[in-house]
């Protein structure tokens, strides 16, 4: 099917047919025709599917008639939860408006203010930010967001993991009621679903097969390692394979800096990159790894989102991500747009419980490959695909608040700013509190009920590793 049997005109066709688009991505083809008839949208779709064309097609199809913006007026806001991807998608959207008369500029934090407020003078239709610089010049009243039209929260699950949920709110309540609302996620945990259902209109819903995808173009495999010789192992796989290139996926900061330590005492290259480092630092590892000249990356699951990388040969898992979306979310970084892809996982025994929910939520075993000279002292079981996380949350769980690591698994989350504005009619009380039966009613805007409680998912539970 062509672009322009969606709805999308020759300034718009032509732009696609330079970056070399073909054809739609699957999720190109569902999404486009629902937000050019002006419906909200809530999708399930990960970096990679082609999601950001899926929005800033049809709204760059449905604003070209339109008059200018007034002044420090905005059209349609993006809001994105890391400066790169904020970065990435104000690049998208300035190659997919190549032949068409509309603005775009991008506001994120770490960087001087001043351009960005003399950007927004004129008025900007696409304007991508991230919530925190967003807020410090909606209170400088650098921008205005009553003219906004249209809506778009990206990257929502990681929006409400790093805690930016009362800003979010704080934003929406200064847009109009009779916005365009569109809210992509690579998971949609029950936050994620309450916040969309407080702040959006009847969104019709649309989900993409992650999983399908990764499987058609991405060779997985992981090879069982004691904890302690990980980083040895790793060393072996990148001489032994002459790999040249790879993202290495790792669960702290620290352990990023330790591990680019190591490699680098075995003489290869490799950067630590995270929230911990500035602004600049991160950008110029950043443009090194795309550049080629920066063989591995090594990154924090959070730091990582947003970050586009053309032809990414590999990923490596160094830790395996609690929860099972972030994993399918991490190995579809690589085997982009139809290209092959390779992701490995180092599995250690306290990783087990982790591979069990991702196995059971790719429905198959992933193959395993033992390396001469490391097979661990400590054997890791193979998994079953029927495992179910014994302390699974239900309908109506009377959970006490918790605090602890299971906060990471996309199913649970809490604001880092909590305690910071309690005057709580906020998503961030719908989005915490329980689900209820009228999930499936028809939604509306806003009135969340005041002091709901939270709900806190379990860590999934393994009965074998008791
Ligand atoms: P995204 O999921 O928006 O981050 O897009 C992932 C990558 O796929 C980006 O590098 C896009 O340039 C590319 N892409 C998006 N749509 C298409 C398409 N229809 N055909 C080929 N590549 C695409």
């Amino acid at each position: 099917m062509p672009f322009t049997s969606l709805g999308l005109s020759e300034p718009i066709c032509r732009a696609l047919s330079d970056l070399g688009y073909s054809k739609p991505t699957s999720i190109q083809t569902r999404a486009i025709p629902v937000v050019l008839q002006g419906e909200d949208v809530i999708a399930t779709a990960q970096t990679g599917t082609g999601k950001t064309a899926s929005f800033v097609l049809p709204l760059l199809e449905a604003f070209q008639a339109k008059e200018p913006m007034r002044g420090k007026r905005v059209r349609c806001l993006i809001l994105s939860p890391t400066r790169e991807l904020a970065e990435q998608l104000h690049k998208n959207i300035q190659q997919y408006a190549r032949y068409c008369d509309q603005s775009s500029t991008v506001m994120v934090g770490g960087v001087d203010s001043g351009p960005q407020k003399e950007a927004l003078i004129k008025g900007v239709d696409f304007l991508v930010a991230t919530p925190g610089r967003l807020i410090d010049l909606l209170h400088q009243r650098a921008l205005y967001l009553d003219e906004l039209e249209a809506l778009v929260i990206d990257e929502a699950d990681k929006m409400l993991d790093m805690g930016f949920i009362d800003d979010i709110n704080r934003i929406i309540d200064r847009a109009p009621e009779d916005r365009q609302s569109l809210l992509f996620s690579a998971t949609m945990p029950p936050p994620v679903r309450q916040l969309a259902k407080s702040t959006m209109y009847r969104p019709k819903e649309i989900s993409i097969d992650a999983q399908h995808r990764g499987a058609d173009t991405v060779e997985q495999w992981l090879v069982a390692v004691d904890k302690d010789t990980k980083s040895a192992l790793l060393s072996h796989l990148i001489k032994e394979n002459d790999w040249q290139q790879g993202l290495i996926f790792i669960e702290t900061k620290h352990g990023a800096a330790k591990l680019a330590e190591q490699l680098g005492k075995r003489g290869i290259e490799a950067e630590a990159f995270h929230s911990g480092k500035s602004q600049a630092s991160r950008e110029r590892a950043l443009e090194e790894f795309k550049a080629g000249k920066l063989p591995f990356l090594i990154a924090t699951g959070i730091a990582a989102r947003g970050l586009d990388i053309e032809a990414l040969p590999r990923v490596i898992n160094y830790d395996l991500p609690f929860d099972s979306d972030e994993f399918i979310h991490r190995i579809g970084r690589t085997g982009r747009a139809g290209a092959k892809g390779e992701a490995i996982s180092l599995l250690s025994l306290d990783d087990f419980k982790n591979l069990c929910a991702i196995e059971s939520r790719l429905g198959h075993i992933i193959e395993r490959r033992e390396i001469e000279g490391f097979s661990p002292r400590k054997e890791v079981p193979i998994s079953i695909l029927n495992y179910q996380p014994k302390n699974k949350p239900k309908a109506k769980p009377k959970a006490k608040p918790k605090k602890d690591r299971a906060s990471k698994s996309g199913a649970d989350f809490k604001p880092a700013n909590k305690g910071r504005g309690s005057n709580s009619n906020s998503a961030w009380s719908k989005a915490s509190s329980t689900e209820t039966a009228d999930q499936d009613k028809p939604s509306f805007r806003k009135h969340a009920p005041k002091n709901t409680k939270s709900e806190k998912a379990k860590k999934p539970f393994n009965p074998w590793l008791k």
